[in-house]
């Protein structure tokens, strides 16, 4: 895996590289806009060269971006959806401004309306998106969720029944958080759960459409539904879990990327960082 952690644009876009950078990142995750806000201004020309150029040096060798938490794809007609929606396609506008390849998303919560309804909503939603973002090349990597609440993506066949439903799969990717898996009841600490669950995504959707890892250790246990990250080896799924997950060759070219509490100073992601390099067997070098 080549590994990275989420950065604030805070500045511009190309300060997260250079965080990236200064946290010896190798690959990095983005907000392309304010995650808290329904919509957002597009990226200045000024912003987005600055952001290639510093892309441009090459030690960071690639940026994916996840989507505001606001956005619901599986919610009821109404504001909520229409908003979720425009939200959607502007984001995807923004990423392809800055050549972001694709996004990750929350597959949404049904509120309610049950799992079925929830998925066909969120299909739906996703094919007005794509609709409205015709040539555009930005991929929607749906993520794994703990579960919570009416959350879709807690199993691997939510996301394969969006998968099943939209008009234009090939616009889907996936993106594969190791504490969402856990806290969602994926025994992944042993070599049987997690073969388990690459099993299932590649029978139900395909090994291939993993685009993305999200690394987390998981504050919470086993099937809690509960989602709170935590740093690497801290949590419940623990040091021998990351081990036998970052040495998986199947996955030796995924960007994987942290997202877990952090300092202004980047200490935690640096310490992060070198565990994962050491579990890969890489001894803290970079590659
Ligand atoms: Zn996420
Ligand atoms: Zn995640």
């Amino acid at each position: 895996m080549r590994f990275g952690a989420h950065m604030s644009t805070s500045g511009g876009f190309h300060k997260a590289v250079q965080r990236g950078r200064q946290a010896g990142c190798e690959v990095i995750q983005i907000f392309v806009k304010n995650n808290m806000r329904w919509l957002g201004k597009p990226p200045g020309e000024q912003d987005a060269r600055l952001f290639k150029e510093e892309l441009g040096r090459g030690d960071i060798q690639m940026v994916f971006g996840h989507t505001g938490y606001l956005i619901n794809p599986a919610s009821p007609a109404g504001p909520n959806r229409t908003s979720s929606i425009q939200s959607l396609i502007q984001e995807i506008e923004f990423a392809a401004v800055l050549g972001v390849p694709f996004l990750v998303l929350h597959p949404g919560a049904h509120l309610g309306a049950g799992e079925q309804q929830g998925i066909r909503r969120a299909a739906a939603a996703l094919d007005e998106a794509f609709a409205a973002t015709k040539t555009s090349k930005v991929r929607i990597a749906l993520e794994n969720t703990a579960g919570q609440g009416s959350s879709l993506g807690g199993k691997i066949e939510h996301l394969a029944g969006i998968f099943d439903k939209v008009n234009n799969p090939g616009r889907l990717g996936l993106c594969i958080d190791t504490a969402h898996l856990f806290e969602a009841g994926f025994d992944i600490r042993a070599a049987a759960g997690w073969d388990a669950v690459i099993k299932s995504i590649g029978k139900l959707i395909g090994i291939r459409q993993i685009l993305a890892f999200h690394l987390n250790d998981s504050k919470t246990p086993l099937g809690s539904r509960v989602d709170r990250h935590e740093h690497i080896g801290k949590g419940h799924i623990g040091l021998d879990g990351f081990r036998r997950i970052v040495r998986d060759a199947r996955f030796a070219k995924h960007p994987a990327s942290l997202e877990t509490r952090k300092s202004p100073d980047l200490h935690e992601d640096v310490a992060n960082l070198a565990t994962l390099r050491k579990l890969a067997g890489r001894s803290g070098a970079k590659n």
